[in-house]
């Protein structure tokens, strides 16, 4: 193991107007903190010992791989202390193959081909995925006989990345996304590089692969001369893209955005003209804040868009905050690689304040515009015994809009599967 110098470390990483001996020991990070108490560890406990010179200890504990660089300790603190950053310094002082196996095997996938998906997901078969999905919406439907899957558009305005989990396990989740920009008439494209969202190499600890892999997304979107690359409905691949240019000072020809920002835009200028007149029941909704989007990078300007949209597609009335919520939301429990590292009791036992806060608001359904959130809050609902289901953003919207397929409704619930097909007359 490389022992590290955390207190130097601490230094050179200070954000401005932090100041790391300034500790006051409060334990408002702590107490905010799901990874508290795990291997005997908390934020709290991590900053002191690392003001005490205790480098060993701090270049060993597997308390790294349970904190979820989710920053909300840094959101609560009074001195501006990051634990995170220095929790990610932790992380590549372990050596490769005693780091978690799943985060490494990840992050190699995505250096191994140019569409850089975790999954190892080869573009060729992307490109297959994508055509026969496509085919197959133009033949079930007249009203979108027409649409396209673009690849390698040059001068296209968005720049979309896609999750590899759609196109590699459910190709029948890429629909509701197309079928929501050709309702828009969206100039977008997929590419044959770069095309993947997730990016788990930043969560090893390696910041050299980290680099890398922004680099060659910002290649692929600089190449093609697009205006915006839009993140789709994924967490961490915002932040990973957003800070990474800004970290590795790279050239980046373009804005990134997220799609959320966009939903609430086109809503607004009445492109999606959505409403909850489906939610005859009163289902009730919650919403849980992606902290890589919302504390992260967008702040709350993003936690104000999702709850525009929720509202529309929900109805004010039906729509419950979990508290707290935005910018000081809990993680969930998937996040800095936690899902991928196999550590499934430690991984539970921090999701279960996100359960309760769940349980709290009594909802029938969690809208969480983040894969990580998604599959991870579906995890300890079936864990814990929860009776919600988990959904994206996407399949409301289309399901509002009439829009959505039979095969397109497999995160629904009996109470909303049949809704707007044919035989539903109520
Ligand atoms: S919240 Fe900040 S000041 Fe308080 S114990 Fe944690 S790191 Fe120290
Ligand atoms: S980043 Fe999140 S998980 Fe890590 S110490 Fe801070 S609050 Fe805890
Ligand atoms: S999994 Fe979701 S809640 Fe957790 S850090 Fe990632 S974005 Fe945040």
């Amino acid at each position: 193991m490389n022992i590290i110098d955390f207190k130097a470390r601490a230094e050179e990483l200070l954000p401005e107007g932090a100041n790391y001996d300034a500790c006051l020991a409060c334990g408002l990070c702590a107490s905010g903190c799901p990874a508290s108490g795990f291997d005997g560890m908390d934020p709290r406990r991590f900053i002191r010992m690392a003001m005490l010179g205790m480098n060993e200890e701090l270049s060993t504990t597997p308390w790294v791989w349970t904190c979820t660089q989710c920053q909300r300790c840094a959101q609560v603190c009074p001195m501006n202390i990051d634990v995170s950053v220095l929790v990610g310094v932790a992380r590549s002082a372990w050596p490769k193959d005693k780091k978690p196996k799943g985060i490494v095997r990840s992050c190699e996938a995505q250096m191994r081909f140019e569409g850089t998906s975790a999954m190892g997901l080869q573009t060729e078969d992307f490109v297959e995925i994508i055509e026969e999905t496509a085919e197959e919406i133009r033949e079930d439907s007249v009203q979108f006989k027409s649409l396209q899957a673009p690849m390698n558009k040059k001068g296209a305005h968005f720049f979309v990345n896609q999750n590899s989990r759609e196109p590699a396990t459910e190709p029948e989740e890429l629909g509701p996304l197309w079928k929501i920009f050709d309702y828009v008439g969206a100039d977008w494209t997929y590419a044959s590089k770069g095309w993947a969202a997730e990016n788990f190499c930043m969560f090893t600890g390696d910041d050299d692969s980290w680099e890398k892999m922004v680099k060659q997304r910002v290649d692929a979107v600089n190449e093609l001369g697009c205006d915006v690359w839009l993140n789709t409905e994924c967490g961490h691949s915002f932040y990973t893209l957003w800070k990474g240019v800004e970290r590795f000072n790279l050239q980046a020809n373009f804005e990134p955005d997220s799609l959320v920002t966009y939903y609430a835009k086109w809503i607004r200028e009445g492109k999606l003209p959505v409403n909850s007149d489906w939610n005859r029941q009163g289902l009730k909704f919650t919403l849980q804040d992606p902290c890589q989007l919302v504390r992260k990078s967008i702040g709350d300007p993003a936690a104000d868009d999702l709850r525009y949209v929720t509202r529309k597609l929900v109805g004010d009335e039906n729509f419950i905050d979990m508290q707290p919520c935005r910018s000081a939301n809990y993680c969930c429990g998937g996040g800095g690689g936690f899902l991928q590292a196999g550590m499934n009791e430690q991984r539970r036992a921090y999701g279960k304040r996100k359960f309760d806060q769940i349980q709290t608001t009594e909802a029938d359904y969690v809208l969480t515009p983040c894969h990580n959130c998604h599959s991870q809050i579906e995890d300890i609902g079936g864990h814990f015994g929860g009776n919600y289901r988990v959904v994206h953003l996407w399949t409301l919207i289309c399901l509002s809009l009439g829009i959505l397929g039979e095969n397109e409704r497999k995160y629904l619930g009996p109470d909303l599967a049949k809704i707007g097909l044919a035989g539903d007359n109520e």
